[in-house]
């Protein structure tokens, strides 16, 4: 029987989260409550020069803002706890030492410039990669060329030390990615990297995959960026001892500029004037703030459907789908393999139609609140039916607002075209009419009160409705398109909408 299914997310607090990263989160847990896994969440912080204070609470916020429960791990705890690496330190360490003591690894004292001197060596003979490996070891500072005496005085010494991965010279290193399929490497290519650092931090690599086996995950699912480490990956799993339980693989495709060529970048989205992190970011030490897509008014449920889609697709037409529903639907073996173009319009389309589906009440304070500020009065019940009559118009909650401009203000100015087109006498007689009609009015001014009036009117009048409609919605907005112009005029209100008619009858 296989083990239940633990993911993990295990993202660097070097700054902001990428938009790629919650893709990444955001796959990791579709996969997990699909599986009826785990979902685990580690803060990879052992680059103690890119640590960046209040990464790690924004990346725990995004999880939270975009929908995404983890089960175990940084903030919520767990059996593995700690779940920060630089908690972990000794747990490395020992693992290293472990390598060091079966011959897997060895201490390399190198200083900086006796580095630089071997890289410049082995340009000069052209060689195909100046790196540290099973040929250019032989020549270098290490405990496989220096005298197992001298390698222990400089560790009592104090003398700062890395270890290295012994990688072997002819191996071959295979993986089956469950996007890419077979990914093969000869350990030739594969340097003898570093696992542990001088201060005795573990690099990226082995706090990784120790962390992977001891935390039990099943599946790594990540972003392409990493496949070029896999092999070593696998290599490290093989010196450990820990190849039989070794994580499958999953590489996600990178995230393209909107013109389809290319990595997405910041300043692709700087550029085209969307937002490429989660939520606003404010740079702890410059102090500049990058935009969100939370504060730029994106709902959550639009940026996951958008981001589930970026990689993946069910095969199907439907495009909508709720967390609920994608959880059900998706499947890690058809995300694809080529990289997903970063359409924002398409992220845009999202968010409106998931603005028309949120209740009028969520959304009418945001309307009361723009209204007001802008020095009108609006009741909540007033804001509301705002909401219901313009939210199927609009990208963005705080669109609707501007939207509404034609029910806050009367009409200034009049659109010249209809005015030309269809101010003629007919119109004057209708409006006339139906303001006479309006101030015998009494009941509920709703709009299908108002809309009987109307035809009655025009009937009684001999008038034919068709063909002053727009005249009708002219005199009362000053445009000639507009939302359903009943509903407009219950918002508006009888005595503003007689008023506005009697306007237009002495402007235009
Ligand atoms: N800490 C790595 C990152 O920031 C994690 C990569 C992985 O998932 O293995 O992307």
């Amino acid at each position: 029987m296989s083990s239940p299914v633990r993911v993990r997310f295990a993202p660097s607090p070097t700054g902001p989260l990428h938009i790629g990263g919650v893709r990444t989160a955001l796959y990791n847990y579709l996969f997990a409550r699909k599986m009826g896994g785990k979902m685990l969440l580690r803060i990879e912080d052992t680059d103690q020069n890119r640590f960046v204070p209040g990464a790690e609470e924004y990346i725990l916020e995004s999880l939270r803002w975009i929908g995404i429960e983890i089960d175990e791990g940084q903030g919520v705890g767990g059996p593995d706890a700690p779940y920060r690496q630089s908690e972990r330190k000794e747990i490395y360490q020992k693992e290293a030492q472990r390598l060091i003591d079966e011959g897997k690894a060895y201490y390399a004292f190198d200083t900086a410039e006796e580095l630089d001197a071997m890289r410049k060596r082995l340009e000069q003979a052209n060689a195909p990669a100046a790196q540290y490996n099973a040929i250019t070891r032989m020549q270098m500072r290490n405990s496989l060329t220096m005298k197992a005496d001298d390698v222990k005085a400089r560790i009592e010494a104090g003398d700062p030390f890395v270890i290295r991965l012994k990688t072997p010279r002819k191996e071959e290193v295979r993986l089956n990615d469950l996007i890419r399929g077979w990914v093969t490497v000869h350990s030739s290519a594969i340097d003898d990297k570093v696992l542990l650092k001088s201060d005795g931090l573990p690099t990226y690599h082995l706090a990784n995959i120790v962390d992977d086996h001891l935390m039990g995950i099943t599946h790594v699912i990540r972003g392409e960026e990493w496949l070029p480490s896999a092999p070593l990956h696998v290599l490290l799993y093989r010196y450990l001892g820990w190849e039989s339980t070794m994580p499958q693989f999953a590489h996600l495709p990178l995230l393209l500029k909107p013109e389809g060529n290319g990595k997405l970048s910041k300043r692709d989205a700087d550029l085209g004037g969307f937002p490429i992190f989660p939520l606003q970011w404010t740079d702890p030490t410059t102090g500049q703030v990058a935009r969100g897509f939370r504060e730029d008014g994106y709902l959550p449920e639009a940026l996951v459907n958008f981001l589930a889609l970026l990689g993946w697709n069910p095969g199907t037409e439907q495009e909508l789908f709720t967390m609920d529903e994608l959880i059900a639907t998706f499947d890690i073996a058809q995300v694809h393999k080529a990289g997903a173009r970063f359409d924002i319009q398409k992220a845009q389309w999202f968010n409106h139609q998931y603005i028309r589906q949120r209740p009028d009440s969520e959304l009418a304070p945001t309307v009361q609140q723009q209204a007001e500020a802008a020095g009108f009065a609006c009741s909540l019940e007033k804001a509301e039916k705002i909401v219901s009559l313009l939210k199927g118009r609009v990208n963005f909650a705080h669109e609707i607002f501007t939207e509404a401009s034609t029910i806050f203000n009367a009409p200034t100015t009049y659109d010249e075209a209809i005015v030309a087109a269809k101010w003629n006498e007919d119109a004057i007689r209708a409006v006339t009419v139906f303001r006479d009609a309006l101030q015998t009015f009494d009941g509920d001014f709703v709009a299908d009160a108002i809309k009987h009036t109307l035809s009655d009117t025009m009937q009684q009048a001999g008038i034919k409705q068709g063909k002053i409609m727009q005249a009708m919605r002219l005199a009362l907005t000053g445009l000639g398109a507009g939302p359903d112009l009943m509903l407009t005029l219950e918002i508006i209100g009888k005595d503003e909408t007689i008023k506005r008619l009697e306007n237009a009858l002495s402007i235009l």
